[in-house]
């Protein structure tokens, strides 16, 4: 088979290239940046994700640089406990959730790929700009972002595009989409060295879908601290974005930290936490309308091309490596007819992905949350006089199955790639 092109390295794409290449077909990436940085804050990885890229060899890497959870804790906007579930190993899963820098994460792959697939495919400085399918392949050109000179001109035996939410190709296909859409939620995102919250291996999430405050930690770092993500996030009326999100954007405390002033609950100070930090990055809660089709002949979508989605329930990047082992076993499967296989994929993973990103919207795991906020604004005496462990339970297993990590789903089949389609 001749090179299967790439386009974009972020997570998605460099997971898609490492795949391929450990299942025998030849790649090629096509990254739009210069240069590939360590760059965003906390990220995390689901068991049935950590299980796929077990199967290439980098989990105990990625285990060893992030922080594996033991337990997702849900609390009030007063710091009063609504709920705590295991996660990961310690819900009995056999491969654990890590929470990890994306920065680290992106070098770990960034790594393995230029040692396992040749720093010489990995081309930088390469923005897909166009596209055209021929009788037996596809020829692509890309373009140096800042001159609009062509960087670079590849033929292959197919694209798969991993050019992130403001996919060119997703564009070429849909050329009426437009800007992502958004929800007016604003999230103020940073990290901050600190003594560790509970066991310091507690993912948790206090408030309510108006006002939240995340906080998981990252990495342990000397001195017994923990690196700590968190993230900020208050819904406003609005939703016209007044300019383009960017996962770079800083954010100012000014904007957001007066409404957590009085956030101080006996287990964590979120005021004092936030200003501890040497910087927040603002970035808007945005998503796209899921579509009906991401493979047209020998060009598919993946990742954030195919499905961006609110950054809710750890699904991200989780999907995206998802994508990419199903798609390896697509072409494992029907190699020999490369349209095939990307029919395959598309309706393998096209479904699954669209009732996430709707989920999202309907606040996925956080309704519990919400449901308290609502039946009691002002706080409760006990807690059973407001909810139910069923009622919490029936969302939080329902959004295990429907993004695909129930432990029992996930035990009982083969890996992705290993799978029959
Ligand atoms: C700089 C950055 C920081 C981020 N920080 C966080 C974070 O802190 N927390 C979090 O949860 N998620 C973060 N994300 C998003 C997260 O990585 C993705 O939602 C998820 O991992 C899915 O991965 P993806 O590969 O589909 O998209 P992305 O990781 O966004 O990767 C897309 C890649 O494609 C490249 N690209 C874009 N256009 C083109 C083009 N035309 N041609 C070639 N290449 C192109 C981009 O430079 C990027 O490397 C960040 C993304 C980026 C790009």
């Amino acid at each position: 088979m001749d090179d299967i092109i790439i386009a974009g390295g972020g997570i998605g794409g460099l997971t898609t290239a490492l795949s391929l290449h450990h299942a025998g077909f030849p790649v090629r990436v096509f990254e739009s940046v210069d240069r590939i940085q360590a760059l965003g804050v906390g990220i995390n990885l689901l068991p049935h994700a950590v299980r796929e890229l077990d199967a290439l060899g980098l989990a105990g890497d990625l285990a060893a640089n992030g922080i594996t959870p033991s337990t997702l804790a849900y609390f009030t906007k007063r710091g009063q406990p609504i709920w705590d579930e295991p996660r990961g190993l310690a819900a009995g899963y056999r491969w654990p959730q890590i929470s990890i820098h994306r920065g680290l994460l992106h070098t770990i792959l960034h790594s393995a790929a230029e040692a396992q697939i040749g720093a010489d495919r990995i081309h930088t400085g390469c923005h897909l700009d166009r596209f055209v399918e021929t009788a037996d392949g596809i020829e692509a050109t890309f373009i140096d972002r800042r001159s609009g000179a062509v960087s670079a001109m590849a033929k292959g035996s197919m694209m798969v595009a991993c050019d992130g939410i403001h996919s060119v190709a997703r564009r070429h296909f849909y050329p009426n989409e437009g800007m992502p859409m958004w929800n007016g939620s604003l999230l103020w995102r940073g990290l901050a060295d600190g003594p560790p919250v509970f066991d310091g291996r507690t993912m948790l999430w206090a408030g309510h879908p108006r006002q939240k405050f995340v906080l998981y930690p990252v990495l342990d770092v000397p001195g017994g601290l923990q690196q700590l993500n968190f993230i900020a996030e208050l819904r406003t009326d609005a939703t016209e974005l007044a300019e383009r999100e960017d996962w770079n954007r800083p954010g100012d405390l000014d904007d957001f930290l007066p409404q957590f002033e009085g956030w101080v609950f006996p287990w964590l100070d979120v005021p004092a936490l936030i200003a501890s930090a040497p910087g927040t990055f603002l970035f808007p809660m945005v998503d796209r309308d899921p579509v009906e089709r991401w493979s047209f002949g020998r060009t598919t979508l993946l990742g954030d091309a195919a499905h961006p989605m609110y950054p809710i329930g750890s699904n991200g990047a989780s999907q995206a490596i998802l994508d990419a082992r199903t798609l390896t076993g697509c072409l494992l499967c029907h190699g020999d007819d490369i349209e095939q296989a990307l029919q395959r994929y598309d309706e393998a993973r096209r479904p699954a992905t669209s009732s996430i990103v709707l989920a999202n919207r309907g606040l996925g795991p956080e309704l519990p949350m919400q449901l308290v906020e609502q039946r009691a604004p002002d706080g409760f005496e006990r807690l059973s006089d407001v909810i139910t462990p069923d009622e919490i339970l029936d969302v939080t297993d329902g959004y295990r199955k429907m993004a695909g990590f129930s432990l029992q789903q996930l035990h009982d089949r083969p890996s992705l790639a290993e799978m029959q389609y």
